[in-house]
């Protein structure tokens, strides 16, 4: 017997791990249940600390994983006694030390561990950019291929700091879609890629490797605030951390030692593109396009924190967003380009450390809701930076930008022409 099993939220069924990312029968997600319910973590570095709850049988040598603080200065500001600070990227005075400055590092392990695991030669990784940095870097961790799709706009991110890039094994693909295509193509070209023989389909939101290895952000929360927080907080582009966080609540429930109320989830996206939060604010299962996309590719080039662009998020699919925020009774928000960048000033200056434009977004839906008097001052909140130091990490280091092997110009072109 393994240490977890995976069960479809629709049929309830038990569904043998493949890795398999669907059951047969439904569209639903699928949610890893482990057998041993009370959280213990492991002498082991980083985010293997929290090895009980990840669904792999070994680990990488990666070494590091999110941070969690009490916050002082951005508290005092906002007159909150109880304010958390979840801390992904890269942080030296707060012992903080992920080389790609963002929580999809948290992903990228677990996942090539688990793909490696179930044997998969070659995965497919679809990104707006922070992704496939996240996935570049641990690439060097692992043997296995993994190719990388990436609209051309996004090929800036693509640096990887560089002692990061010495013994990159040469199984790494990189491949960008021509200016005019957004990440939502990345995700259409790396399906297609995926249909090839030994070619899968790394699996995004649903793959339980990249949400258990987003879950730790709280599983690192709880050991420092000693309990489940009464607020959490986070910017959401499909809205895959925070479902993460929501499940990892939902085992930390079930341990019983960090209170039995679930977090209200406060989710936030950038205006002008808010699919999520129109659909919300509606009480909306469903995106309706001709709505909520409407010119979306102009709404998704408008906005500050590009990676808060999918048009494809896991919203309505069951154990998706909409359960989460109607489960806890939670908000969305809407934050606009000034408002997310004040906020990151303020931020970066009380707090002492630069975070990404997402993570900007995420500090002005706190400060948006301490003042509609949403949340009283005593309560436990746990605000999830998802990205920053990236200024502090290339201030330290050189940074290298990794080169693309393709450039796809047309969506269609037969994919033989790549391989
Ligand atoms: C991807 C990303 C997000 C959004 O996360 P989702 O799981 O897609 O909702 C937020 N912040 C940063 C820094 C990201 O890279
Ligand atoms: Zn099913």
């Amino acid at each position: 017997m393994g240490k977890y099993r995976l069960r479809c939220l629709k049929c309830n069924k038990i569904i043998k791990d493949k890795y398999t990312n669907r059951c047969n029968n439904h569209n639903a997600l699928l949610r890893t249940e482990y057998f041993s319910k009370r959280l213990q973590t492991q002498k082991l570095p980083g985010l293997w600390k929290f090895y009980q709850w990840l669904p792999v049988k070994d680990y990488l040598d990666y070494r590091d994983g999110s941070i969690t603080y009490k916050s002082s200065n951005l508290a005092k500001e906002l007159n909150l006694n109880n304010l958390y600070i979840s801390f992904s990227g890269y942080f030296p005075e707060r012992k903080c030390n992920m080389k790609t400055c963002t929580f999809k590092e948290l992903e990228a392990p677990p996942t090539i561990q688990r793909a490696k695991e179930k044997n998969i030669k070659k995965i497919v990784v679809a990104s707006a950019g922070n992704t496939a940095r996240a996935f570049a870097y641990i690439s060097k961790f692992s043997d296995i291929q993994i190719t990388l799709v990436v609209p051309e706009t996004c090929l800036d991110l693509l640096w990887l700091i560089e002692d990061a890039t010495i013994n990159k094994n040469n199984k790494l693909r990189l491949i960008s879609l021509k200016k005019g295509y957004d990440y939502s193509d990345a995700i259409f070209f790396a399906e297609r890629l995926s249909l090839l023989d030994d070619f899968t389909s790394e699996g995004g939101a649903r793959n339980i490797a990249r949400r258990d290895g987003m879950g730790t952000v709280l599983l690192d929360a709880v050991l420092k605030m000693k309990k489940l927080p009464k607020h959490y907080f986070q910017a959401v582009g499909s809205g895959t951390g925070a479902i993460s966080v929501w499940e990892a609540a939902i085992r930390l429930k079930q341990d019983g030692r960090f209170g039995t109320t679930l977090p209200k989830m406060h989710l936030s996206q950038n205006v002008p593109f808010i699919p999520m939060v129109n659909a919300w604010n509606e009480k909306r299962r469903k995106i309706i396009p001709d709505i909520d996309m409407l010119h979306s590719r102009l709404k998704v080039k408008a906005i500050y924190a590009n990676v808060l662009s999918n048009r494809n998020p896991p919203y309505s699919v069951l154990g998706g967003v909409y359960d989460t925020l109607k489960n806890c009774g939670g908000s969305m928000y809407s934050v606009t380009n000034n408002e997310a960048i004040s906020a990151g000033k303020l931020f970066e200056s009380i707090e002492d450390i630069d975070i990404n434009p997402a993570a900007c977004v995420a500090v002005s839906s706190l400060i948006k809701s301490v003042d509609d008097g949403k949340i009283d001052s005593k309560d436990v909140i746990l605000l999830n930076i998802t990205g920053g130091g990236e200024k502090r990490i290339k201030e330290k280091h050189t940074v290298k930008k990794l080169k693309p092997d393709f450039l796809v110009k047309d969506l269609n072109i037969p994919i033989n022409d790549i391989f």
